[in-house]
């Protein structure tokens, strides 16, 4: 069993962070923060962060940082026995709130997928999501419409933000903002990188050799 019970997912739009944190959640009996889900439910329940959000998500920007930091401060509480942060931190105010929160149990892990954006835009294109249980699959494996997951009745949509000029927003702000975390997370020595331009199956076992604990010192 893994040592590490604080993951953070780092990696660009559709890279497998929300594939291979399911699995890790599943493996290590932890839970799972997906701010992204979290914003798109909030946005189709007409929430107050909802309303805010929708008109930045739409148009593939981040949303303010307080946003996502309430949104992360009240799920923390509610989540004190480790966790995966998929999609969280994503800029480096919000890589230091989690360093400044007391309440917050710190990383341990970060796992870093590579992806090229040409294999990026592929997927986006192809990508569909499951409107109940957020199930994600790819119309080059699925192309129906219900969703494939037993005893799930949703049906399948392609998210808005991955029309391929909104998601060229997203790939952009990812590299600016996102990008530096990289050498943040490999300063403290939490980073494993990872090729995630590999097959989910292949991804999953170098996933599985960085929870064994041989390639980070932490
Ligand atoms: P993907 O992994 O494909 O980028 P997500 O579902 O994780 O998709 O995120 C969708 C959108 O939600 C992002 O493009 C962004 O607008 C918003 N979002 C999610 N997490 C954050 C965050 N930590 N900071 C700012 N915006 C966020």
């Amino acid at each position: 069993m893994s040592k590490f019970k604080n993951i953070i997912l780092l990696g660009p739009p559709a890279c497998g962070k929300g594939t291979q944190g399911k699995r890790v959640a599943e493996l290590l009996q932890l839970p799972v923060l997906g701010t992204g889900n979290l914003l798109r439910k909030a946005i189709d329940q007409k929430t107050d962060l909802g309303l805010e959000a929708e008109g930045y998500i739409n148009k593939g920007l981040y949303v303010p940082d307080s946003l996502i930091e309430s949104l992360v401060a009240e799920w923390s509480a509610q989540n004190t026995e480790g966790w995966i942060y998929d999609g969280f931190p994503r800029t480096q105010t919000q890589a230091d709130f989690i360093d400044n929160t007391a309440e917050i149990t710190q990383p341990d892990l970060v796992l870093a997928f590579d992806v090229p954006q040409a294999d990026l835009e592929n997927r986006v294109t192809s990508r569909r999501q499951c409107d109940t249980c957020d199930h994600v699959t790819s119309t080059f494996v699925y192309d129906k419409e219900e969703c494939p997951e037993a005893g799930c009745d949703g049906k399948l949509y392609a998210r808005n933000d991955d029309a391929l000029d909104s998601f060229r927003v997203r790939y952009e702000q990812y590299e600016k903002m996102t990008g530096p975390l990289f050498d943040f997370y490999r300063n403290k020595g939490l980073l494993v990188e990872i090729d995630g331009s590999q097959k989910p199956e292949d991804v999953y076992k170098d996933v599985l050799k960085a929870l064994e604990g041989d390639t980070v010192s932490a």
